[in-house]
């Protein structure tokens, strides 16, 4: 069954995640035949630990992967992906709180777009562990790789968990050095953070800073909260920290201001 172990991992009464219609999926994989791009999507995930799903379209559902490092853009850079479940394509634009259960925590839309497969057989090149493809995305774009490092199967090193892979950037016009995850940290849906998603989407939760419910369910939301609101409180600090530094740049206008966070240092670190 398509979606099987996505399906069983959630009960569809308690999480907002889509359950996914066997309907979308089948006119989906149809479409593939002609279309030229599939779409793709990365969701920033702060369940018990901080982490970038990255999907891409394939035969009908998104095939999955959990960097917890998020992509890097420096080809040096590999980032370890953790092959997971197949999910609905129609989770390509959730973005929400799941309050409980498997995956509980905040999902932001962090970047949404399109690929195109540099290979002629998908399911080949996943056979073998080595996906090469173009993303067109806001914040994720040219060429790329996935390599599977772990298992047996053929292209693995052999050894390690099956479903670990490496994402990496190829060198080209899109490659560079910006820490992407740093410098475009927000929703391409909502324009959010974290806690604007908790607020928008659980008022009564954000207003009273407390989980709504005891128990497991309602300490794991506690403690979302709180990683919450750190990320903002670090966020705040940085931004302060870019206004001290164009205020003291006064006259290197030429600088720009769009270089403004990688010119921060902090002044409490010794140099
Ligand atoms: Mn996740």
């Amino acid at each position: 069954m398509v979606l099987e172990k996505y399906k069983q991992k959630r009960n569809f009464r308690a999480t907002p995640e889509p359950a996914g219609d066997p309907k979308v999926a089948a006119e989906r994989a149809k479409r593939q035949e002609t279309a030229k791009e599939r779409f793709f999507c990365v969701q920033k995930h702060l369940a018990s630990h901080l982490h970038y799903d990255f999907r891409l379209e394939h035969n009908g559902v998104l095939l999955s992967w959990a960097v917890p490092k998020g992509p890097s853009l420096d080809p040096k850079t590999k980032r370890l992906a953790m092959h997971v479940e197949d999910h609905p394509i129609e989770y390509g634009t959730f973005e929400g709180v799941i309050p409980e259960g498997y995956g509980a925590g905040i999902v932001m839309l962090w970047d949404v777009g399109t690929w195109k497969p540099e290979v002629p057989d998908v399911d080949a090149a996943l056979k073998k562990g080595d996906l090469k493809f173009t993303l067109d995305g806001y914040k994720l774009k040219g060429s790329w790789v996935l390599v599977r490092t772990g298992g047996r199967g053929p292209g693995a090193y052999g050894g390690g968990d099956a479903r670990s892979w490496l994402l990496i950037k190829h060198k080209d016009e899109w490659a560079g050095d910006v820490d992407i995850t740093t410098f475009a940290p927000l929703s391409v849906k909502s324009g959010g953070d974290f806690e604007n998603i908790l607020a928008a989407d659980k008022p009564d939760v954000w207003v009273s800073n407390r989980p709504a419910k005891g128990g497991e369910a309602g300490a794991m939301l506690a403690k979302i909260i709180e990683r919450a609101a750190a990320l903002k409180a670090q966020g705040k600090g940085e931004k302060a920290e870019g206004k001290r530094h164009k205020a003291e740049g006064k006259g290197h206008k030429a600088e720009g201001t769009k270089n403004t966070k990688k010119a921060v240092r902090h002044p409490k670190k010794p140099r």
